[in-house]
């Protein structure tokens, strides 16, 4: 239903928190976010936090562990496939093949992963990716996108994601981290909206769904296109097409919006 994600070098929580409540009107029946522990110098890996509360409730749970990072990916979910259950809302991990799905809850993750849209052809990846020994802790159409970035990762996020979303069916609009790149965020756009905003001196970098959500924090926004993939870094982003190849200024301009 709701993305927001950030890369930066501060603590990037409480903007995606809310971002999040600034998207909270659309309806959602859960929340979650998740952080690259080390992105702000502390350990942790990728850490999560999920609640089928308000997002008020998953504020007061992220202060309490407490969830902090630079780089960052939350989500207001509203369920098509899997029950509003705190096992069902995203962030959703991929711990790679072997793992164990019940590690699910709280051991860091490989992949974090959030998603809005559906994901037709969830099925026939999840019969493949559990053949390939991914246990899956979720009943979501969502869970396989990150089992397959999992299996498709050879070092960089970015060619990963590229890969998944190419067999993909339906409509998504996604973002990705992984644990081995703590200061990259990877977006892309298929059927449902997505946005890049451009961070104040060009320094950190944000996804949303709604430019709304980014209201206070940027207004300068690239509005990705169907088939769009979106890699964000500190200091600078790159954008491919449908067809694989890099997007320039001209063909994806920054626009400022009121
Ligand atoms: N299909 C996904 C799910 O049920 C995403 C729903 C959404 O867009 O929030 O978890």
């Amino acid at each position: 239903c709701g993305i927001v994600g950030a890369v930066s070098s501060r603590n990037i929580v409480p903007i995606l928190v809310q971002g999040l409540q600034r998207l909270e009107y659309r309806g959602y029946d859960s929340c979650g976010v998740a952080v690259h522990g080390a992105s702000l110098g502390a350990g942790g890996g990728l850490q999560r936090a999920r609640s089928t509360a308000r997002v008020a409730e998953l504020l007061e749970q992220v202060q309490a562990v407490p969830i902090v990072g630079a780089t960052g990916i939350a989500h207001t979910r509203w369920a098509t496939h899997g029950a509003p259950l705190e096992c069902n809302a995203h962030p959703h991990f991929s711990h790679g093949p072997g793992a164990q799905a019940s590690a699910g809850g709280t051991a860091p993750g490989r992949v974090a992963l959030v998603h809005n849209g559906i994901i037709e052809n969830y099925e026939a990846l999840r019969t493949a990716l559990q053949a390939q020994g991914y246990g899956f802790a979720s009943q979501t159409d969502t869970e396989v996108i990150a089992h397959l970035v999992d299996s498709l990762y050879a070092g960089d996020l970015f060619q990963a994601v590229q890969a998944a979303v190419a067999q993909l069916h339906g409509a998504f609009a996604i973002a990705v981290m992984h644990q081995n790149e703590p200061h990259r965020v990877v977006g892309a756009r298929a059927g449902s909206p997505l946005i890049l905003g451009v961070g104040q001196g060009g320094a950190e970098h944000f996804l949303a769904s709604d430019a709304m959500a980014l209201a206070g924090v940027t207004d300068q926004i690239v509005y990705l296109q169907e088939g769009d993939v979106v890699d964000l870094q500190l200091g600078r982003y790159a954008l491919v097409g449908a067809d694989g190849q890099p997007l320039d200024a001209v063909q994806r301009p920054v626009r400022t919006v009121q």
